[in-house]
Formats: structure tokens, C-alpha cells, sequence
């Protein structure tokens, strides 16, 4: 949706708007935006803002039935300025080279603003993975890697999980570049299961550094949690543990939404989340579950307009548009996923005085385990659950009282603030290494 049309949102300015829906340029425009506010030269822009390499392969597969199927991969690396270039591998058939760059530019900037040493990338293959048997999803995942093995490494390029992409599917990664490699490997990929390396406290870690931010917001904001409710678009790993996180604290969340549809109550005390969650551990998705006082409305989309306190999107981008924007109706948006509102939408919100904790903080929690999975791995020592947890939240603490004091001190929204924070880092990192001839 490019052009303008009657219907068309105006903001208080009188500005019409529409959205852009490539998620690369409405980062770039995030970027723009946020560069304006810190008074970039055209020079320092050039240094920081397009992605470094973009590689593609040819996947190749044999089928269960003896065909060969060919999926494309891609792998872009943003940035390696702060450290080596980090981010998930998703599966899905609307991936495409503009999303993974878009994916990639916000890794760079996620990693900035919580000041783990990482730098941003994103791979994806564009595949419906629920179309292969368990057998071809190996084989997918052993070639991709493969087919990256010269652009990836323990010091160069970490992958780890993204939507549809699992512990598994990194275990076999890491597999497969361990034994080309001839090497014991585990600190190539990050989000693999605790028996071979992976971290305490990783599968929970997006949604715990979620928590962490409402949390915060809601101190700041003057908020008791236990008055508050909430509504999760997305019951995967991110949505399905903020919803319980949520849950443990007392807040009501009263709408779900995942890819069967919306499941939203009236009750004062909300969904009953770890029912659920263990509904989706039995059968995959939230598909024919009940509970008493639970509607299912026709269009899972009106979850995100529930008159509730918090929303959480946890799905995929550009879910908050020029044409929900205004019908949103809580006051806190905490973007458990990557990119969630357009630019547009964004501006609406914020004029309409909604708070918003952006992607590259509030999600964050997922990259700072991966970070303290990665320093595990190199220390080969292995910490407990507490001790992983205690660093994460000291990590995301920090951010978050960095980005508020920005964001306070320039009045701009939070969104700026974690861009002015996290850009300035990344420029003053590369500007320290120079240009090499
Ligand atoms: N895919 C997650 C993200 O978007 C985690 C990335 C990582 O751990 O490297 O932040």
C-alpha cells in the first residue's frame, strides 16, 4: 500500500500517510530519522548504514520421495564493527533479501544498544517448513550452513534461532560445521539445545528481556502491573513466555492471538497462559483449544485493538499499520518481534501519546543470551540458570535506563533514543577502526 487514498490517516500536523511495508526501507527511514536528531555527516552515514556483504546460495534437497528441491538462502552480514556479526536464521515463505536486510540492520543496533560485543546479521531461506517431512527440514538446515561455511564462525558470524528455526535445527548446523571443519565448534551458532552448549535461560531469554522492559516502563509510567492487562499477538517463543511472564506477574491477559486465530476473554483474570502454553507443547499451535468465558473472533487481527493496558506484538513486521494504528488502544506497545509497526504507525501512536518500547531494546534479551551462550561456549564453563539470568537482567537493566534518559533529556521517543544510543556506538566503533587503505 503506496498510494495515498482518501481514507488515508492524516497525523495532528495534517499530514497524510501511508505505509511502506519493505521492511528495509522503513528501517533505513528509522535510521534517517534518528541520524537527523544526532547531525550525521553524509560521510558517517556511508560508514554505518547499508549492510557490509550479502551472500546467496542455491539449497539444494533430496525429498523424501527422491526429488530434488532447490530453496534459496541468504545471509546478509550488517555490520562487524563491534564484534563479529550476529543473528537468527529464519525459515518462512515470505522471506526476502529486503526483510533479512532489514533483520540484519536492526541485529546491528539491537547488539549496540544492549553493548554486548556483536555486531548485526540475519539469514533466512525462503521455505513454508511446515511442507517437509523431519527428514528434509535436516537437510535444509545441514546444507544451509554449509553452503554459508565460509562466511560464518565462531569469530566471524554467530546464526541463531529466529522464527521458525528451533534448538534443533541449530544442534544440526553446528553439527555439520563442527565435522566439516574438523573441529568441536559450538560457539558458531548460539540458541542450541543445553546438552551440547547452549545456555541456560535461552529459550525464555527474549521474553524474560520483554518482561524486564514492561516491567521498567511500568515503573516509570507510575504503573501497579497487578491493575494492568494485556493482549500477545504470536504464541511462539517470544509470545508464548512474555504471555506467561506477564501472567506470573499479575497482569491479565486477556487476548492471544497466533496463527489459528484470536482467543480473547473477558474474565477479570485473564487467559489461563501455562494451560495454553501446554496446549501448545501437546499439538504445535493454539488450534481447537477451549476454556471457559474464551471467544475466538473471526479476524486474529482485532487482538491488537483490545482495550487493554499493554500490547505485545510478537509476531512478524508490519503488523501495526496506517490502518489499525488508531484503533490501537493500549498505551504501552512492547515489540516482542522485529519490526512490528511501520514508520507511519509509528508517528500516530506517538503523537497519540502511546509508549512504545522498540524492537532493538525490548527484544534484546534473545541476542544478550545468545551473547552469554557464545562466552560459555569459549570459556568452556557453564553457568547456572540463576547466574545467566542475573547477567542478562543487569545487561538489559542498564539499556533500558540509558535509552530513558536519552529519550527524557532530547524528548524523542524511545524508538530515537535506542537509535541515537546504539548508533553512536557503532559509528564510534567504526570510525576508531578507520578505513583500511
Ligand atoms: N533471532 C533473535 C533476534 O531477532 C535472536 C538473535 C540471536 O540470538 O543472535 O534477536
Amino acid at each position: 500500500m503506496n498510494a495515498t487514498s482518501p481514507n488515508t490517516p492524516t497525523t495532528k500536523s495534517g499530514v497524510s500517510m501511508s505505509d511502506n511495508m519493505n521492511a528495509f526501507q522503513n528501517a533505513v527511514a528509522q535510521f534517517d530519522e534518528a541520524a537527523k536528531i544526532i547531525g550525521l555527516t553524509e560521510n558517517q552515514i556511508n560508514l554505518i548504514k547499508e549492510p557490509q556483504k550479502i551472500t546467496i546460495a542455491k539449497i539444494p534437497i533430496r525429498r523424501d520421495n527422491g526429488d530434488i528441491a532447490i530453496f534459496t538462502g541468504l545471509r546478509v552480514q550488517h555490520s562487524s564493527a563491534r564484534g563479529p556479526a550476529k543473528g537468527g536464521i529464519r525459515f518462512h515463505p515470505n522471506v526476502s533479501l529486503d526483510e533479512v536486510k532489514a533483520l540484519a540492520f536492526w541485529m546491528t543496533f539491537k547488539c549496540a544498544v544492549a553493548n554486548i560485543p556483536m555486531g548485526g546479521a540475519k539469514g533466512g531461506v525462503i521455505v513454508d517448513p511446515k511442507a517437509l517431512s523431519p527428514h528434509e527440514l535436516e537437510s535444509l538446515s545441514r546444507r544451509y550452513i554449509l553452503e554459508f561455511s565460509d562466511v560464518i564462525g565462531p569469530d566471524r558470524d554467530i546464526p541463531a534461532p529466529d522464527v521458525n528455526t528451533n534448538a534443533q535445527i541449530m544442534a544440526w548446523m553446528m553439527d555439520t560445521f563442527s565435522l566439516n571443519k574438523g573441529d568441536y565448534l559450538p560457539a558458531v551458532i548460539t540458541g542450541k539445545p543445553i546438552e551440547i552448549g547452549g545456555s541456560l535461560g535461552r529459550k525464555e531469554a527474549t521474553s524474560r528481556g520483554v518482561f524486564i522492559n514492561v516491567k521498567m516502563m511500568a515503573q516509570h509510567l507510575g504503573w501497579t502491573l497487578t491493575e494492568k492487562s494485556a493482549a500477545v499477538q504470536g504464541f511462539g517463543n517470544v509470545g508464548s513466555y512474555a504471555a506467561l511472564f506477564l501472567h506470573e506477574a499479575g497482569v491479565a491477559v486477556k487476548g492471544i492471538a497466533d496463527i489459528s486465530g484470536g482467543y480473547i476473554t473477558e474474565k477479570k483474570e485473564g487467559l489461563n497462559i501455562p494451560a495454553m502454553l501446554e496446549w501448545v507443547g501437546d499439538h504445535g499451535t493454539l488450534e481447537g483449544y477451549t476454556e471457559l468465558g474464551v471467544t475466538s473472533p473471526d479476524d486474529p487481527m482485532s487482538v491488537l485493538e483490545m482495550d487493554v493496558d499493554i500490547l505485545v506484538p510478537a509476531a512478524l513486521e508490519n503488523q501495526i499499520t496506517t490502518s489499525n494504528a488508531h484503533h490501537i488502544k493500549a498505551t504501552l506497545i512492547a515489540e516482542g518481534a522485529n519490526g512490528p509497526i511501520t514508520p507511519n504507525a509509528d508517528h500516530i501512536l506517538f503523537e497519540r501519546g502511546v509508549h512504545i518500547i522498540p524492537d532493538i531494546l525490548c527484544n534484546s534479551g534473545g541476542v544478550t543470551v545468545s551473547y552469554l551462550e557464545w562466552v560459555q561456549n569459549r570459556m568452556g564453563y557453564y553457568w547456572t540458570e540463576e547466574k545467566v539470568n542475573e547477567e542478562m537482567s543487569e545487561i538489559m537493566t542498564r539499556a533500558i535506563n540509558e535509552v530513558l534518559k536519552v529519550s527524557l533529556a532530547r524528548k524523542i521517543s524511545l524508538r530515537m533514543a535506542a537509535f541515537v544510543v546504539a548508533i553512536q556506538r557503532v559509528l564510534k566503533a567504526s570510525e576508531i577502526r578507520g578505513m583500511y587503505l
